[in-house]
């Protein structure tokens, strides 16, 4: 992949802050062109939404426009990078999005009347289908939406895995435990004091409540959404796509108007909390669990039982009762933009001349992220 993309950024000194996976693959596409790069990081090891994620790729159920043009592309280029780096643990392994009633069938009949239904890979599996692609579902569903372009990569590894890629080149610096306090023109200036100067400053700082990257977004039209997740231990047989159910519909904006049509309303704490099932197996054999939204607000530390109860009772019926125990329960924050214009996927700005701040991709930033990276340096 480094070799292919053309040298436009040759010579130059890109500056890039915040590890993450929108920090990671800005660095990765400015080598890439030709650049060297400082990569500075606040933690020791990242710890933002990157690592806690599904490390879902999807596509499925991308709105129309330049959200799904841009997961389209983004899932080709994790693929891609992929051929290089390996330990991403990038699978093209697709989701099954079960189906458990009429309405939620409607849902389906109607994405699948779409224009694009071919694009997104959508097929629509009966049971035994079902089954027969993903032998590991053996609970309660009647059908399922297949789609062979979602896919899946090993978010707490991929981050690590790049970075030995990146210093590989010669032309990378990784500068962890050195947090950002102050922007100048085309530079920047750590907790030390020492400054950081390039041709391109990239700031990719996620979503904080406090420091210099809360102050940097205060008036910005972003908000911060906490998730609960949690982790099972080892399923002992392999789950061979990514799992949804059909909760998903209401929240995914590519089927949300089906949704509203034909769904019944959730129950109160699934509604209060926007509750859906997604299922990613890890590697390592264990399955990642989620997710809940709600606005992540200061003071607020604590993650309640109940909302997970729902998750984890959601992922029993459809995995079957042989469903192992959760052994892990986390939270994370992503930044997504409050009301954004048409077309607007994510939040790019130039704070000072030659900076730029990007973030607020939401709940799909891992899978944009690196044709984020790409427009970024065109
Ligand atoms: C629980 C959860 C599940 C999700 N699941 C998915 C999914 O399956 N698929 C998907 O596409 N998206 C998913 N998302 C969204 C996705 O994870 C995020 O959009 C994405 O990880 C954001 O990447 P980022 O690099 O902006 O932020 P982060 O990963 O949070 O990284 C920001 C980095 O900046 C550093 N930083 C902050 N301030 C400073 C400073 N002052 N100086 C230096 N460094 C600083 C932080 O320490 C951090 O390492 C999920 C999000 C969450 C929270």
């Amino acid at each position: 992949m480094l070799h292919e993309i053309d040298q436009t950024l040759d010579g130059q000194r890109v500056v890039v802050v915040g590890a993450g996976v929108l920090g990671t693959m800005h660095a990765l596409f400015a080598l890439a062109r030709g650049a060297s790069v400082v990569h500075l990081e606040r933690d020791l090891v990242p710890s933002g939404a990157t690592v806690r994620n599904f490390g879902l790729i999807w596509v499925s159920g991308r709105a129309v426009g330049q959200e799904l043009a841009l997961a389209q592309r983004a899932r080709d280029l994790w693929e891609h990078i992929a051929l290089d780096v390996p330990d991403i643990g990038f699978r093209a392994n697709g989701s099954i999005t079960l189906v458990n009633n009429l309405h939620e069938l409607q849902v389906v009949e109607k994405a699948l009347l779409r224009d694009d239904a071919h694009a997104r890979g959508f097929e629509l599996l009966d049971r035994d289908a079902v089954v027969k692609r993903n032998p590991a579902l053996q609970g309660v569903f009647v059908s399922g939406l297949f789609c062979s372009r979602d896919a899946a990569v090993e978010s707490r590894t991929a981050l690590g895995a790049l970075r030995s890629f990146m210093e590989q080149t010669g032309h990378y610096d990784y500068l962890p435990g050195r947090e950002l306090v102050g922007i100048e023109d085309n530079g920047v200036v750590d907790h030390r004091g020492i400054h950081h100067g390039g041709d391109h400053v990239i700031l990719c700082l996620g979503a904080t409540l406090s420091g210099f990257a809360a102050e940097l977004f205060e008036d910005e039209p972003l908000r911060r959404v906490r998730l609960y997740m949690a982790e099972t231990e080892p399923l002992g047989r392999t789950l061979t796509t990514s799992i949804a159910n059909g909760d998903s519909f209401r929240y995914y904006p590519g089927f949300a108007a089906f949704a509203n049509e034909f769904l019944e309303r959730q129950p109160p704490l699934a509604a209060d909390y926007a509750i859906q099932l997604l299922c990613q197996q890890r590697l390592h054999g264990g399955l990642t669990i989620g997710d809940t939204h709600e606005p992540e607000t200061p003071g607020l530390f604590e993650t309640l039982d109940r909302p997970m109860d729902i998750i984890e009772a959601a992922a029993r019926l459809v995995i079957g009762p042989e469903m192992p125990r959760i052994e892990r329960r986390w939270s994370g924050v992503y930044h997504q933009l409050r009301d954004p214009a048409p077309g607007e996927v994510y939040f790019c700005k130039e704070v000072a001349p030659g900076v730029s701040a990007i973030t607020g991709a939401g709940g799909r930033g891992m899978t944009l992220a690196p044709a984020i990276a790409e427009e970024s340096f065109q």
